[in-house]
């Protein structure tokens, strides 16, 4: 039998880490954290175990549950190695994988709250966390109310007695404000609250939450961890505080992720490193050429000098992700579909992190509640793939001629 992982997921080879005098760089604890290639016979990863059933070789062991793997439910050899790396990535206590980004969050959301609670959530939330808020939780009889992303310690005049949880994403979904997770943070932890992070859009590369004061961060590992398109998979990562309510959670809710898919997540943050160098610099890179163009009123990317949040940006991430977006001067519905319409390149789906490009036309005015979004014009997402900028800026030059000879533009 393979030797397994101890209960935080960490192998011998992380054990053997902590106690050397020099601490590894990240870019090394990307490669080997997680693997153990002699309890595989030596093959590099783990296999994808699948399974429901384990087995007990005597009545004394099934009853005394000590065996590192009970039940498929409750995680494989290949679930705790990724469990592993991205603990070891974003800085976690322990780590938990889901079925999806959005599992991720309904479980954080499960351990944490109960009835007469009230939560705390940004305004610029990814939308399904705000559609599992109103129509779940409330259910449920929590409280819920949405603040204005740029609050900062103003965050405290919104407190009630019974606030249990804040719940914040930076840069928040589709309109890229950068609120001062630091800030937030400092409320949360004077007055005993949880303080829950959506760290998809950085992913754990490129911020570090538990160096900013949070309690639990948020990975839809679907994007920048699978890194391909071919996955869904989330992630939960807690600090020491938060780990027994996670683990009562995980225990009877269920979400644990398929073993494929697992397996495909293990894989991708092998390459998170070298992959998202290349989204920050192309997306940097066509988020300036946008800029410079006369169709675009704004482009809304974090890392660009031109951003309300850019000092943020600065002092807290470490890096950029290819994802962002921009605001059209005015022109019709009918010249942003003939622009999109024929993009060769630029694929149009929901969903990004993968190495292909992407682009979506949206409005974020319908769902928000605390703040009004000012923009007129119409918005687009991009996220920047791994292909070359120079053949992206062609595909784009093409669709903004598109944009300019259609002639419901005239009258748009
Ligand atoms: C995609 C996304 C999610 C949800 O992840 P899924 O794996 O699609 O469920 C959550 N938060 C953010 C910021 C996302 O972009």
């Amino acid at each position: 039998m393979s030797k397994p992982n101890d209960q935080n997921g960490r192998t011998d080879a992380d054990k053997q880490n902590e106690n050397s005098p020099q601490p590894r760089h990240q870019r090394t604890d990307i490669v080997h954290t997680g693997l153990d290639p002699f309890d595989h016979y030596g093959f590099i990863n783990p296999p994808s175990y699948r399974g429901s059933t384990v087995l007990f070789p005597t009545v004394e062991a099934l009853q005394a549950r000590t065996q590192p793997y009970l039940y498929g439910r409750r995680g494989t050899p290949t679930v705790r190695a990724l469990e592993a790396a991205i603990a070891k990535l974003e800085g976690a206590a322990r780590s938990f994988v889901t079925s999806s980004g959005l599992a991720a969050i309904n479980l954080t959301m499960f351990a944490l709250l109960k009835q007469g609670d009230h939560i705390l959530i940004i305004d610029n939330a990814y939308q399904p966390t705000r559609a599992f808020a109103d129509g779940v939780l409330a259910k449920f009889g929590i409280e819920i109310s949405y603040f204005d992303p740029l609050v900062g310690s103003g965050i405290a005049q919104l407190l009630k007695p019974n606030t249990k949880v804040i719940f914040t994403e930076a840069p928040g979904s589709q309109t890229f404000e950068m609120p001062d997770i630091g800030a937030i943070s400092a409320v949360a932890q004077a007055n005993n609250i949880w303080h829950v992070m959506d760290n998809t859009w950085a992913s754990p590369l490129y911020f570090k939450p538990f160096n900013h004061g949070v309690d639990i961060s948020i990975q839809a590992a679907t994007k920048y961890i699978v890194g391909h398109s071919d996955a869904m998979l989330g992630a939960v990562s807690v600090s020491d505080q938060a780990v027994d309510e996670l683990v009562k959670a995980v225990d009877v809710i269920g979400f644990n992720p398929g073993s494929e898919e697992t397996y495909l997540g293990l894989r991708g943050i092998k390459t998170i490193d070298v992959r998202l160098a290349r989204h920050w610099q192309s997306g940097v890179e066509m988020a300036l050429w946008l800029e410079q163009r006369p169709e675009i009123e704004r482009v809304l990317h974090p890392a660009l000098p031109s951003h309300p949040g850019h000092h943020i940006w600065k002092r807290d991430f470490l890096g950029a992700s290819g994802l962002f977006a921009v605001i059209l001067k005015p022109c019709s519905k009918a010249a942003v579909a003939a622009m999109l319409d024929h993009l060769e390149l630029f694929g149009m789906g929901y969903s990004w992190g993968g190495f292909e490009s992407l682009v979506i036309p949206f409005d974020p005015r319908p769902y928000r509640t605390a703040t009004t979004w000012p923009a007129q014009g119409q918005a687009l997402r991009f996220h920047i793939g791994l292909e070359d900028v120079e053949d992206l800026k062609t595909d784009l030059e093409a669709g903004f001629r598109r944009l300019a000879s259609t002639p419901a533009n005239l009258i748009g």
